[in-house]
């Protein structure tokens, strides 16, 4: 995670190639203090200390796991479909606060606008035609067909497990999650 202390962390991070000469900036200022909102609000405990300094595992990384890694997933994503952004949204300095006014400012692109997506059984049986329309344009489609299929298909087991159980539902964004975080189409209910 990319974090300005003065624009908060909602970014892609991106790489420009230019021959242009550029003086690099001073290393960021402000630190997190005490706070350990993102290390507590962590549904699965992917923030560590690990060899001497703080870092996410991203084996336990929800987002890792339901965007990047290809196979079979290997944590609990409590609800959400694609990406999971607890740490950005409790973490302070994505608050609009005085002492930090320069907030990132909202994309305007039409790519990024919030999208309606179909629900988790028709998201796990989804075929090519229907994801490729579904996610053109949009940083879902960076799971692939199949991610996107499991991923559902993992939402909707949960669910039926937890109605079996007792009703305990599946957590997260509208019991289904598809989050597209620093896009801009974040919390997305399907
Ligand atoms: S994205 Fe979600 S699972 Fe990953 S470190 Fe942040 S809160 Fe934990
Ligand atoms: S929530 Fe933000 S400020 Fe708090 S510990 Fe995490 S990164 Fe630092």
């Amino acid at each position: 995670m990319l974090i300005d202390s003065r624009r908060g962390s909602w970014f892609f991070i991106g790489l420009l190639l230019t021959t242009a000469k550029l003086e690099p900036d001073g290393p960021s200022t402000g630190f997190c203090g005490s706070c350990t909102k993102c290390i507590d609000a962590c549904p699965t405990g992917a923030i560590v200390h690990e060899q001497g300094r703080w870092q996410i595992d991203a084996r336990r990384c929800i987002s890792y796991q339901t965007i990047e890694h290809k196979g079979p997933l290997e944590v609990d994503t409590h609800g959400w479909t694609f990406g999971c952004d607890v740490c950005q949204e409790v973490c302070p300095f994505n608050e609009t606060r005085e002492a930090q006014p320069v907030r990132a400012a909202q994309t305007v692109e039409s790519d990024f606008a919030p999208r309606t997506w179909p629900n988790l059984q028709e998201l796990a049986q989804i075929d090519e035609v229907r994801w490729d329309e579904l996610t053109r344009g949009s940083p879902v489609r960076r799971t692939g067909l199949e991610g996107l299929r499991r991923n559902a298909l993992a939402n909707l087991q949960a669910s039926v497990d937890g109605a079996a159980g007792g009703g305990a539902g599946v957590a997260g964004a509208g019991g289904s999650g598809v989050d597209a975080g620093a896009s801009g189409v974040a919390g997305l209910d399907v």
